[in-house]
């Protein structure tokens, strides 16, 4: 994994994002609300970009913070998002009527795991980004992976949990099935026909999965 040096290096030298995130950052950190890191953002935008993608579907809204800065950076892009926890989604629908952006992010409360069939509607997408419960990843990759469209991508987050997933030792009991099934997805992932995988270690750990 990337050093808190290289990383707080890293952090600093990317532009201060608008009032209405930098609120929302702030937000985050005092509430313990776990938005993807400032490096790994800018990475994923950056893929996003590159794939000229369109639409997106997101496991795990938090505030809407990943979600806004998507629509922020790829003013072509719509994102539909789901979220389980009602406090964290009535957050972000404020947030995204704050920022004006109702008409391109759908938000949808409920569980990503009972849900599948009411999303397709909204599909298929150019992206899904995985970012919730990591226990459940491969789950989640089962449901939505077939809404991607063939050239499109799945983006994971988190997949190598503050590196532990990496550690040979033994792995705390509290967090020993997360690891275990973060393990497998990543295995899995790597030995899909279907999809191409490349691992980046930065933030939490990120995974560039893309259909063929
Ligand atoms: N993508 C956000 C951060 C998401 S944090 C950002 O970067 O801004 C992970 C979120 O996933 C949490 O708010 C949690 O409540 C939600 N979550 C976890 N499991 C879920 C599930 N099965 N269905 C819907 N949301 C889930
Ligand atoms: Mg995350």
């Amino acid at each position: 994994m990337v050093s808190d040096q290289v990383n707080t290096y890293l952090s600093a030298l990317i532009r201060q994002r608008n009032p209405l995130l930098t609120e929302m950052e702030q937000y985050a950190e005092e509430n313990e609300v776990p938005i993807m890191d400032v490096v790994s953002v800018e990475a994923m935008l950056q893929i996003l970009t590159l794939a000229n993608t369109k639409n997106v579907l997101e496991i795990g809204t938090a505030i809407g913070y990943s979600a806004m800065r998507i629509t922020e950076k790829l003013p072509n892009c719509k994102v539909v998002s789901i979220e389980r926890n009602f406090e964290r989604h009535e957050k972000a629908k404020e947030y995204i009527r704050r920022g004006q952006l109702e008409s391109r992010i759908t938000l949808i409360f409920g569980d990503a795991l009972d849900d599948a069939s009411d999303i397709s509607e909204y599909g298929p997408f150019d992206a899904l980004f995985i970012d919730a419960a990591k226990g459940q990843y491969k789950r989640f990759f089962e449901l939505y992976s077939p809404l991607v469209k063939k050239g499109g991508l799945v983006i994971s987050d988190n997949v190598l949990y503050k590196g532990i997933v990496a550690n040979e030792g033994k792995v705390a009991k509290g967090i020993r099935t997360m690891v275990v099934n973060l393990r497998s997805y990543n295995e899995m992932l790597m030995s899909n026909e279907e999809f191409e995988t490349t691992f980046y270690p930065i933030g939490d750990g990120m995974a560039i999965s893309k259909k063929k």
